[in-house]
């Protein structure tokens, strides 16, 4: 078996959320560039027509779609307006999340409902939408949920953001074992510090260069570092698993956090 023909998408629809920055972003040019028609799911329109225009011009396919994933109408009317462009959505990227900081002690309800309205609601609400569809379509499917690793370990300052993705790995298991039935694999990737957007500013600072050298393999994470581990669990590469945590992060979790 030859790793192209493995990992090839060709005739694949998949949707990304949050596709108009960091790891969303990278994730949709790779899904393009295996043979995936590839749906760009995020606020920013503007943005995801850039990147549908950069798509194309490499000889890929992708439409751009503004959709906010904490609103359900939304997110139905991305994978309407992706079924009606592409057919049937059957690899669905789980991506979209947010990262703010705050010290426990302090934090109102309104910011802690943000994050998990984000990062777990949104999560199960779009994974629900793919997979209702997934079933009417008799297609079975690829979800992957882009946990972290300190959905594992933690550290401070990030209370919600830990628990969301610590939910969202129990969450990816619990999705995993209801929809086996229907073909549909939920697994998930944790991954370690990647600089993007997210965590820019953060990075950049002293905490940065001291986790910089807390890391088994002293640097942080590049957005391509996930291509392997996203080709093998959206496509037929990874036919038999599901409920799977794939971690990619230079050993960061057995050095502790
Ligand atoms: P990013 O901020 O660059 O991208 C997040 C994307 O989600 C953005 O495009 C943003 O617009 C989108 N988004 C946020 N709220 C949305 C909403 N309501 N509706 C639609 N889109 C929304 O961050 P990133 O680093 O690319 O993170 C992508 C995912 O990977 C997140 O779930 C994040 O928690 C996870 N992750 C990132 C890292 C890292 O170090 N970068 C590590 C572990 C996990």
């Amino acid at each position: 078996m030859r790793a192209q023909k493995l990992f090839d998408l060709s005739g694949k629809v998949a949707l990304v959320t949050g596709a108009s920055s960091g790891l969303g972003r990278r994730f949709a040019a790779v899904l393009a560039a295996n043979g995936a028609k590839v749906v760009l799911a995020a606020r920013r329109k503007a943005r995801l027509e850039e990147l549908a225009a950069a798509i194309a011009a490499d000889g890929g396919q992708a439409l751009a779609l503004a959709c906010d994933v904490t609103e359900r109408e939304s997110v139905a009317a991305a994978f309407q307006a992706a079924e009606a462009r592409f057919g049937p959505v059957t690899i669905l990227i789980n991506n979209a999340g947010i990262a703010p900081g705050g010290a426990a002690l302090e934090m109102g309800q309104e910011a802690w409902r943000q994050v998990l309205s984000t990062n777990l609601d949104a999560a199960f609400f779009v994974a629900q939408e793919a997979a209702q569809r997934m079933v009417r379509a008799e297609t079975g499917g690829a979800i992957v949920n882009l946990a972290s690793v300190l959905g594992l370990a933690v550290i401070k300052g990030v209370a919600p953001y830990a628990a969301s993705k610590a939910g969202l790995i129990q969450l990816t298991k619990a999705l995993a074992l209801e929809w086996a039935r229907y073909s549909i694999r939920v697994n998930a990737i944790a991954p370690g510090w990647i600089e993007t957007e997210i965590n820019a500013d953060f990075l950049a600072g002293p905490a940065g260069a001291a986790i910089r050298q807390q890391n088994p393999m002293r640097r942080f994470g590049k957005a391509e570092d996930l291509d392997g581990a996203l080709l093998l669990l959206a496509s037929d590469a990874g036919r038999y698993m599901t409920g799977s945590l794939v971690t990619v992060d230079g050993g960061q979790v057995l050095a502790g956090s």
